[in-house]
């Protein structure tokens, strides 16, 4: 949950660096730095807090001039939160940032040590750090390359070579890095929501493949050396979408922007009343020869595919299993050239789906992945894809992102069905007419603003909260839950509703909230009954 920014150009690398950071302080962080080089030497200022209290000690430290720099505000992972253990870290000739889990540092410290090299802080980008120096004679591209066949794990570097000034050197496995060229020089960044006011052109860097940065330009070389152009994609959202426009929070105003967000989603793929890919580039042949749909995917993306497991065997009569992401790899799947696999993640770098999508392809599996980011890894390692047009997310909690998502999946169920002759041309223009209009229901749900934060403020003394539902409405429940905990921090649970008498009702006590979800006429008498049995 890191940030990364890194910068190159004719203006003075702190302010873009702070700058940079400070919009990518919603991914969380605990401590913050930067390095800047000014042609012959790197200086580094870190703290731990807040991007607000490195600006003041930024400001407060003479001679930071420099056009060349690196700047990360750490999550940590190994080692507390502490001044030595916040990145930059430096090992002889490197410099380096880091975003990501070096799972095998252990193992790399114990032979580093053994070579004279001895870590001062306690976390495992130190490491990486020294395992580049002790790699490196002089050809940046050669030592990352190789400490690329070494390390394990998960990581975005940015890497300075002392002898190399007026360079930066970047390289990935599973953490993004997203890099621009402008007239103001070279950018890099784990987000574009850092860059976003510098420039709207981008490009997703390979893993295995290494970017240098120069004031004049970007080099990416691939894994064999080879120059490589990079595909360059556009934004179409700009800063004030990245800003909080006169709410109070990203994800007030992430609620809000739910229906502009579903329309931008739901309209392109509707073409002549009838739900259609082809604009996507999705043929038919997807969803002919499948006799099984695996969807996998983390969090509330997951949450997303459980309601799209419900709709698409209620509609397609085919079995659907959702895989959380994180397990599907372990389990041995059981997967073949019949099965669809749909990954799901708002970033498209979810490493886990991205790992789980990766296994399935060696296995033969046609592949389909939901994705927010443009270029992300899983929407171009996938066969095909469907963007869902949410715009960028900044609040931790995902909002907009989900309804998207859901909506999607009901696209695919809807397709699926027509192509499969589940369902008529009637009724699925019928279907898609009823979800157009359910955006005019997301709208009004909006308008409860009030009534929500009354109900909200009764209940903040819960300690536990069950939510309660069936069918589509514990899926929802699930994604409910979840986003209670995430937010509130009071433990909360979702529990198919006829579920809960098998042992977890006597955790309902009194005082315990459960709250009902009920959206579905034919399930309604079934689910008040357990709720009465709570009461
Ligand atoms: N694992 C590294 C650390 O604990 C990087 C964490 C991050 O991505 O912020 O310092």
């Amino acid at each position: 949950m890191c940030g990364i920014v890194g910068y190159l150009g004719n203006r003075q690398a702190t302010d873009v660096l702070v700058d940079g950071l400070s919009k990518l302080e919603y991914r969380g962080y605990d401590s913050a730095g930067i390095a800047v080089n000014n042609g012959s030497e790197t200086k580094i200022v870190k703290t731990t807090g807040k991007v607000a209290t490195l600006r003041e000690k930024v400001e407060a430290t003479a001679d930071l001039a420099g056009t060349c720099g690196i700047g990360h505000t750490r999550w940590a992972t190994h080692g507390g939160v502490t001044e030595v253990n916040a990145h930059p870290h430096v090992s002889g000739n490197v410099t380096l940032i880091h975003n990501g889990i070096i799972e095998n540092y252990k193992e790399l410290a114990a032979s580093l040590k053994t070579k004279g090299f001895t870590a001062i802080s306690e976390t495992d980008t130190e490491v990486a750090a020294m395992l580049i120096d002790s790699l490196y004679d002089g050809d940046p591209f050669a030592a990352l390359r190789e400490a690329d066949q070494m390390l394990e794990g998960a990581y975005g570097f940015c890497v300075m070579f002392k002898d190399h000034p007026g360079e930066i050197y970047c390289m990935r496995n599973a953490s993004p890095l997203v890099a621009s060229h402008t007239e103001d020089g070279s950018f890099i960044a784990s987000d574009m929501v850092a860059l976003v006011s510098h420039t709207k052109h981008y490009f997703v860097l390979k893993e295995g493949h290494i970017a240098k940065l120069t004031k004049d330009e970007i080099i990416v070389k691939d894994e064999n050396g080879e120059v490589y152009g990079p595909y360059i994609h556009h934004i179409s959202w700009d800063m004030a979408s990245a800003k909080k426009g006169g709410y109070d929070y990203f994800m007030m105003k992430e609620i809000h922007e739910q229906p502009e967000a579903l329309r931008n989603t739901i309209r392109p793929r509707m073409v002549n009343g009838l739900p259609d890919f082809s604009a996507d580039g999705v043929g038919d042949e997807l969803f002919t020869d499948v006799s099984r749909i695996v969807i996998t995917a983390c969090g509330t993306a997951m949450h997303s595919g459980l309601m799209g497991k419900n709709m698409i065997e209620r509609l397609c009569r085919i079995p659907v299993t959702v895989d959380i992401a994180s397990e599907f790899r372990y389990q041995n799947p059981i997967i073949d050239e019949h099965t669809l696999l749909i990954t799901v993640s708002q970033s498209g770098e979810t490493a886990d789906t991205l790992a789980a999508l990766r296994l399935a392809k060696e296995r033969g599996a046609k592949t389909l992945s939901v994705v927010n980011v443009k270029g992300s890894s899983i929407a171009r390692e996938s066969d095909y894809v469907l963007y869902t047009h949410a715009g960028p997310e900044i609040a931790v909690a995902s909002t907009k992102a989900y309804s998207v998502q859901v909506a999607v999946m009901y696209l695919i169920a809807f397709r699926f069905a027509l192509v499969n002759g589940k369902i008529s041309e009637k009724d699925a223009a019928g279907l898609m007419t009823t979800m157009i209009d359910t955006v005019d229901k997301v709208e009004d749900a909006l308008t409860y603003d009030q009534q929500t934060e009354r109900i909200a403020k009764r209940l903040t003394s819960a300690t536990d909260i069950f939510f309660l539902g069936r069918g589509l409405d514990y899926a929802l429940s699930c994604e409910g839950s979840l986003k209670l905990k995430e937010i509130s921090y009071i433990h909360s649970e979702a529990y198919a509703a006829g579920e809960l008498k098998h042992g977890t009702i006597s955790l309902i006590e009194d005082g315990t909230l459960v709250i009902g979800v009920l959206t579905q006429p034919d399930l309604y008498e079934k689910t008040v009954s357990n709720m009465v049995e709570c009461k």
